[in-house]
């Protein structure tokens, strides 16, 4: 295996930002987990296809091709050959990803993706399960918290950036909602791993996370070596 740091943590932690800094400035692969299931439900959106639909899941996970590229310092997400960067982001897959992350056909297919990207090069991953499920054997675990309401407060924040109308309320439930799937489903569910090295993110900077994490990684890196 090659050396892999699992980042898991809940939407609005700043995992995102500061898996990008830190794969950058560590010269770790950055892959965003939460797209590929981002690609899955919009794919079923699109063809009209229930969570509950197994049959149809299934048809459309056996024809899915989900690639993650980096093209000048942009990460960018395909699906099935065509950019779906923004349209992944909308506020109809954040109001369905959860749902159909929750779908075990679908868990079943995109886990060993992961774990093949893993296997080929170094990488840092965020999602919620890497720690847990897919990489349980992880050089580095980090489980990156933040409050429930500075999570709201930072996605309200880039939701005004990016011209998105709602109000803090809105955004506050949805997070709720969403966090309360995650937490409670069947399989993989998002929870610490035991062995996870607890950061809080609630008052630091993105540079302060940053430069915890590049410490806690470079030790470990350390350690690795002189094994
Ligand atoms: O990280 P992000 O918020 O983009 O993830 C989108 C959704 O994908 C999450 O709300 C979660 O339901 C799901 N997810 C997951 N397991 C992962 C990564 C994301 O279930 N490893």
């Amino acid at each position: 295996m090659a050396f892999v740091v699992a980042i898991d943590g809940p939407a609005g932690s700043g995992k995102g930002t500061i898996t990008k800094i830190v794969g950058e400035k560590m010269n770790l692969v950055n892959i965003d987990t939460g797209a590929m299931y981002r690609c899955v439900t919009l794919e079923c959106l699109n063809k009209n296809v229930k969570e509950s639909d197994i049959d149809k899941i299934l048809e459309i996970l056996e024809n899915i091709n989900i690639e993650l590229k980096k093209e000048k310092g942009e990460n960018l997400v395909f699906l099935n050959g065509k950019d779906v960067t923004e349209e992944i982001r909308t506020t109809k897959v954040n109001e369905n990803v959860a749902k159909f992350a929750a779908v075990k056909v679908i868990r079943d297919k995109i886990t060993p993706m992961q774990r093949k990207m893993g296997e080929i090069q170094d990488v840092i991953m965020e999602g919620r399960d890497i720690g847990t499920v897919v990489f349980p054997d992880a050089d580095v675990k980090i489980f990156l918290d933040c409050s429930l309401e500075e999570r709201a407060n930072r996605r309200y924040k880039q939701n005004i950036q990016k011209g998105i109308n709602s109000s803090y309320e809105e955004v506050l439930e949805s997070i709720k909602q969403r966090h309360k799937l995650e937490t409670e489903r069947d399989v993989a569910p998002f929870v610490k791993a035991e062995d996870a090295i607890y950061v809080d993110s609630t008052n630091l900077t993105i540079e302060e996370v940053t430069e915890k994490i590049i410490e806690i990684i470079s030790k470990k890196k350390l350690e690795k070596n002189n094994e």
